[in-house]
């Protein structure tokens, strides 16, 4: 009788180079996939609705595939370390092969975990399925993390060429029938009202999916990645973000699948693309090393930042809804309530749009996201955000405020991108499509809009917002602020 390991699936959703199933199949062990439904365990930080929604067709995708070698997956609900405890009881397993998490709530959990485990004498192996270097692995000169981008990539550059992906499993061993298990309905990920219909109209979930998309962007669109990613206009970026997340792909592959493509994944056309993994990295690499950053400034001048509290509901209110009357603020917000995604781009003009001229926390942006994203990411999302705001690792500078006018006029000049969103604006010239505030009456009027009522006037001024925010940052910048960045180096 062959012995049983239990593989425990948690972001790694795929089959391909998964190193803990590559370590399972190594010892000729039945391999017995399991799911664990916890979401409390990840509280503060529990999936919001969109990444639910993904996450529901990320599992059914891959019982799938599990199926198609002839497994099943096991789902359960409920503590983590009961539902394993109970799955090994029921299969006679020896041990638990897992990849790692990054974040600081289920890595203590994790950590806890395989202290019980071991302690019930089962064997526990834990993996890097998620990133190119493990957060600890790259270091600065005194070995300790970097918190300049440039400084960090450069020394993941050297390491490149190691880096292979695990290869995709041929067979799997005959497995164990799920005693008990639910099935991926049964945990109810999916909105009970219905407002999903455009993140099913976008996206496809799951392992094959992504492999296409994966293919077909390297094969047509890399070469003008660094030209049009910039460009929420036009389809430049992968879009791979959720699968990412996921993990129904690894960097490690997509390396590779850049390498037999290109070879150096340093040198043009693949070096802008495999730049931007490498801020993905750094987000980990600041996270891990940060653990208190998805709430507290990593500049610590910005815990005392005077934040405008007028208002700030109706402020914020009007943000998540897409109807602050700032075209291409607008379209943002409205793409991501509607597809759970946004253009990087987009992304940076909103996020500075709310934390500069709206003046609310950074907290309150990044959780929105959080809830609004399919690629809601603890470490992106949390180093997106403040860079932004200005106060996090290799930060813009606070005084650099986006003008969404301007940043509409070049990256979106034609305002493709603004009209897909606010149709309401689809007629006015290209001259006013970014700041309709400023068309005359009768170019309103011939485009059949009412400012203030079919799309709101602006509910704050750029430039004197932009004046506030500056004279408010003199309030802090002053404080005692981290030591000056050549430090880290
Ligand atoms: C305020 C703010 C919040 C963000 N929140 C998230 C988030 O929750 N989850 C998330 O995955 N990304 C986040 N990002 C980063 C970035 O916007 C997205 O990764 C990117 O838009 C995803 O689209 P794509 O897959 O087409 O990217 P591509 O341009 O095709 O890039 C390829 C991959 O590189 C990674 N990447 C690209 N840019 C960044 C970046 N700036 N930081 C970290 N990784 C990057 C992503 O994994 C992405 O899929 C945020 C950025 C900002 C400014």
């Amino acid at each position: 009788m062959p012995q049983t390991i239990l593989l425990w699936f948690r972001r790694d959703l795929r089959l391909d180079d998964n190193p803990a199933l590559t370590h399972a199949l190594s010892t000729g062990a039945r391999i017995v996939p399991v799911y664990i439904h916890a979401p409390n365990e990840e509280a503060p930080w529990a999936p919001g609705a969109a990444s639910r929604w993904w996450l529901h067709g990320s599992l059914l995708a891959l019982d799938e595939s599990l199926q198609r070698f002839g497994g099943r997956l096991w789902i359960a609900r409920g503590d983590s370390l009961t539902e394993l405890r109970r799955i090994v009881a029921a299969t006679g397993a020896i041990g638990v092969s897992w990849n790692r998490l990054y974040d600081p709530v289920t890595r203590e959990r994790d950590t806890r975990i395989k202290q019980a485990l071991r302690s019930d004498g089962l064997r526990c192996e834990s993996h890097n399925a998620a990133l190119l270097f493990e957060p600890w692995e790259i270091a600065n000169g005194n070995g300790q993390p970097y918190r300049v981008f440039s400084a960090f990539w450069r020394a993941c550059v050297k390491e490149l060429s190691g880096i292979r992906p695990e290869p995709a499993p041929e067979s799997l061993p005959a497995g164990v029938a799920p005693v008990g298990g639910l099935s991926v309905e049964d945990l109810g990920l999916l909105p009970t009202i219905p407002w999903d219909q455009g993140l099913r109209a976008t996206w496809t979930p799951g392992e094959s999916a992504v492999l296409a998309r994966a293919n077909a962007f390297l094969d047509t669109r890399v070469a003008d990645y660094g030209a049009t990613r910039d460009r929420p206009d036009a389809p430049g970026t992968s879009r791979l973000s959720p699968h990412l997340h996921f993990g129904e792909i690894g960097p490690r592959r997509l390396l590779a699948m850049i390498v037999e493509r290109f070879g150096d994944p340093t040198a043009e056309p693949a070096e802008p693309f495999v730049r931007e993994l490498g801020w993905r990295e750094f987000s980990y690499h600041l996270l891990y090393h940060f653990p208190q950053t998805p709430a507290e400034p990593l500049d610590p001048r910005f815990a005392d930042f005077p934040w405008r509290t007028d208002g700030a509901a109706e402020r914020l209110d009007a943000w998540q809804r897409g109807r602050t009357g700032i075209p291409l603020v607008d379209a943002g917000m409205r793409e991501l309530w509607h597809t759970g995604w946004m253009h990087n781009r987009v992304r940076m003009v909103v996020a500075s749009l709310l934390t500069k001229n709206l003046r609310l926390p950074w907290q309150s942006g990044a959780r929105w996201f959080w809830d609004t994203l399919v690629d809601a990411d603890l470490a992106s999302n949390t180093q997106g955000w403040q860079w932004t705001a200005g106060c996090g690792a290799d930060a813009a500078p606070y005084f650099r405020v986006f003008n969404p006018v301007r940043q509409g006029e070049r990256f979106d000049p034609d305002g493709g991108y603004v009209r897909r969103w606010c149709p309401e604006l689809a007629r006015l010239p290209n001259q006013y499509i970014h700041q309709p505030w400023t068309a005359p009456p009768p170019i309103l009027k011939a485009a059949d809009i009412r400012l203030g009522s079919h799309y709101p006037l602006p509910i704050v001024d750029l430039a004197i917002s932009r004046q506030e925010a500056l004279a408010a940052w003199g309030t802090v910048k002053g404080n005692r602020p981290n030591p000056p960045v050549t430090a880290f180096e």
